[in-house]
């Protein structure tokens, strides 16, 4: 179904209260939106800067229907949210969900992720499904070490997976489960890591040119736009995340994760359907910023230009690297985005700053 072209004033909802949220809704309100925010926590960096807040659990279905009720469309800005409440809503027509429920559905399971890319015919990790001790040993047999096993659900920056190397213990790394699904990767022993986030309304894609990244302790770190990747790798990269975007039948955001692997080639790992980390650089160095083109897809309204007017540098702040802000408030060059959270912990993502320079190539 196509986005309705929403006008000036209408509120747009977003579930979920993080850093993701607020830059949606600091976008949507320069777009001339209202927005509505809900999630559990308070003063949330999204509720600082969001017209209405709900402080509400997902699983709640009366609290989520007047959510709804409230809002023109509705997207979210994480994909851990319990999809059955939220498709249950959506679907007794209370206001549409953008991205649907089924791309949701979709990207918050790897075993559905993963089946899904390999129908459409894109290259991921050998993969197999594991649902008992017997499986992980027949999948670790097949697929060989070394291996990474996932949770196939609820998993993010690196939580709920574990490396399988020559002597691991499978009962041990089985245990990382706790009982639920999940799957076995083979381990791909890639040269980099880079993610392309594409955009999709009503009338066709835009895409942002695909970017390197960096983590640290699992958490991104660094994104070099564009990344250094030959321009036919680039175009390539480009290509599958506008034809996932598609055959998704996608109305939003979406990042593809890929690994480009030592001879050249390009496996998925996962996907994200909304604003991604990896995208936060569009802010300073494109006409329209991945937060722009969110709301303008759910929105029924043009994309914005993704063509990049500068190179760009993004650093994450986790933590206590947010005690270096002063710091870097002295260097004009650094275009400082804080995410109004009280508390420091470690691990914790605070802010990022973006450093331009002149554009490489086209
Ligand atoms: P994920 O939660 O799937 O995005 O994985 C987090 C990080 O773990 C990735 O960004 C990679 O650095 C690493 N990783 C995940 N899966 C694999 C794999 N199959 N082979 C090698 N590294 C992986």
């Amino acid at each position: 179904m196509k986005p309705k072209r929403l006008p000036p004033g209408a509120t747009i909802g977003i579930l979920g209260n993080g850093q993701l949220g607020r830059m949606t809704a600091l976008a949507a309100a320069r777009l001339g939106f209202r927005t509505h925010c809900f999630g559990p926590e308070k003063d949330s960096p999204a509720e600082q800067v969001s017209t209405e807040a709900t402080l509400g659990d997902y699983r709640d279905r009366a609290a989520l229907a007047k959510f709804f009720d409230a809002c023109d469309v509705v997207t979210y800005e994480f994909e851990n949210i319990p999809v059955e409440a939220v498709a249950a809503v959506a679907k007794a027509g209370h206001a549409p969900l953008y991205p649907s429920a089924k791309v949701l559905a979709t990207c918050q399971d790897r075993i559905l992720e993963k089946s899904f890319l390999n129908r459409i015919g894109v290259a991921t990790a050998p993969w197999m499904r594991v649902n008992s001790p017997a499986a992980l040993a027949r999948a670790v047999a097949r697929i060989g070490r070394p291996c990474v096993l996932k949770t196939a659900r609820m998993g993010y920056d690196g939580k709920g997976q574990i490396m399988i190397g020559p002597r691991a213990s499978l009962d041990a790394a089985y245990a990382i489960l706790k009982g639920t699904e999940g799957i076995l990767e083979g381990f791909v022993d890639f040269r980099m890591e880079i993610s392309v986030v594409v955009a999709r309304g009503r009338a066709g894609t835009a895409c942002y040119v695909p970017v390197e990244n960096r983590h640290k302790h699992h958490i991104l770190d660094v994104t070099l736009a564009p990344a250094r990747i030959s321009k036919a790798l680039s175009r390539k990269a480009e290509a599958l995340a506008i034809k996932i975007a598609t055959k998704l039948d996608l109305v939003g955001v979406l990042a593809v994760e890929m690994f480009v692997t030592r001879d050249g080639r390009i496996r998925v790992n996962e996907l994200a359907p909304r604003p991604h980390n990896s995208g936060h650089w569009t802010i300073d160095a494109c006409p329209a910023s991945q937060f722009d083109q969110i709301c303008r897809a759910i929105a029924g309204l043009p994309l914005g230009d993704p063509a990049r007017h500068s190179d760009a540098r993004m650093k994450n702040l986790i933590g206590d690297d947010v005690d270096a802000v002063p710091k870097l408030l002295a260097d004009p060059r650094a275009i400082l985005h804080l995410y109004g959270k009280a508390e420091a912990r470690p691990g914790r993502k605070m802010g990022h700053v973006t450093y331009l320079k002149k554009k490489s190539r086209g």
